[in-house]
């Protein structure tokens, strides 16, 4: 089922004069959700993400702009009658029911000609089960199960209903680590075996970009950047994507453009064919550095962390925003120890944003 959502707004009113300003949750959101898809709703705290997925279940309603499943437009459509599934951070889960009476819960209380024989409704919490690989812990009580095998029991309820779409908000939080990675896994074989359009919101960005096919970035409830999420890292639009994104994060710098080259301090240490003069913000992958003892960019050496097949060069330089420099660099070219490392740099791991207004400036890569 494809989603399409046009200039969706959601606007909090203040509650008083006291409280202060109105919140502008979601700001004129439109993107078309392709037919089974998963896409990443990514952004930090407070963005908009579960607001957006609030609206496109139906639990909250839009102060502005039209929601379509396929072709219906489902803006006025209680939450019941759109067919969505719904898994939360929380489990949800009835505590004095068994998984099978938990899973089931959805179907009984389906009414009038959607009712269905008590046979079938076992058969479907039986199939829901199996595919989330639970069908031998059905006679369990939540409390019998482990924090991963209830967030399965609660996705296997939200599939019960067989639902056009999937809305999973922060699925993985309440998990452990080891945990996080094996249930997002689960998630995507779910979503592939299923074909269910599934929207995943998420502030951990590792997360989103593992498990989806696109990603859409948000920032203050307006979207920055929609595209696949190699696509987006590869080619951030703004220093917020850009810092967004990546682990470890960019690598940002102030610098300068002068008669094409860009500067960082008193160095010359790219090419950037096409650019005006200008003061710019400076964003290096930590993939971006090689270790050259003729390069131009020289850093102070604080700390080689080997990590196996990579080793993380940690350094510092005065035109550095951030507190420590971290490039990635294959374990075979380790720069010598010693007070300074000097690097030069990929091109195509180089973004240059406008220093007061933080979007991309786009130069030519040979
Ligand atoms: P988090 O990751 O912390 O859940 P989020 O990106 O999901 O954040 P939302 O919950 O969508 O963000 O909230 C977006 C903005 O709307 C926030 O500024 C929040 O304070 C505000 N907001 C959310 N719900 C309400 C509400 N019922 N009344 C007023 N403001 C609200």
């Amino acid at each position: 089922m494809k989603v399409e959502l046009k200039n969706l707004t959601k606007i909090f009113p203040s509650r008083s004069k006291k409280a202060g300003e109105e919140v502008v949750a979601v700001n004129d959101f439109t993107f078309t959700i392709p037919d089974g898809k998963l896409i990443g709703l990514l952004g930090p705290s407070g963005c908009g993400k579960s607001t957006t997925l609030y609206m496109i279940s139906g639990l909250q309603k839009p102060s502005g702009g039209q929601i379509f499943f396929g072709e219906e437009d489902v803006t006025d459509l209680s939450a019941e009658h759109r067919g969505v599934g719904l898994v939360f951070q929380n489990y949800a889960l009835y505590p004095h029911m068994t998984v099978k009476q938990n899973i089931m819960f959805p179907l009984q209380n389906l009414k009038g000609a959607d009712k269905l024989p008590k046979e079938e409704m076992i058969e479907r919490a039986h199939q829901a089960a199996k595919l989330v690989q639970i069908d031998n812990l059905m006679d369990r009580k939540p409390s019998e199960l482990s924090g991963g095998q209830q967030q399965r029991v609660a996705i296997a309820r939200a599939l019960v209903k067989m639902p056009k779409v999937l809305l999973l908000d922060e699925p993985l939080s309440n998990l452990d680590a080891r945990l996080r990675l094996q249930t997002r896994e689960e998630i995507r074989r779910i979503q592939k075996e299923t074909g269910i359009t599934t929207i995943f919101v998420t502030h951990d960005q590792e997360e989103a970009m593992s498990i989806s096919d696109m990603i859409v970035v948000m920032k203050l409830g307006v979207v920055q950047q929609i595209g696949k999420p190699q696509e987006v890292y590869d080619d951030p639009i703004n220093l917020f994507v850009a810092k967004f994104l990546g682990t470890p994060p960019i690598n940002v710098f102030n610098g300068t453009v002068k008669g094409g080259k860009l500067y960082i301090g008193d160095a010359a240490v790219l090419d950037v064919p096409g650019v005006e003069d200008q003061d710019v913000t400076v964003g290096i992958r930590p993939e971006g550095f090689i270790p050259d003892k003729k390069g131009a960019l020289v850093c102070n050496l604080s700390n080689i962390e080997v990590m196996g097949r990579d080793v993380s060069v940690v350094s510092t330089h005065e035109a550095s925003l951030s507190p420590a420099i971290r490039s990635i660099i294959d374990a075979d070219d380790m720069p010598a120890p010693g007070a300074t490392v000097s690097y030069s740099l990929k091109p195509h791991k180089v973004f240059l944003f406008g220093r007061e207004d933080e979007k991309r400036i786009y130069f030519e890569v040979k």
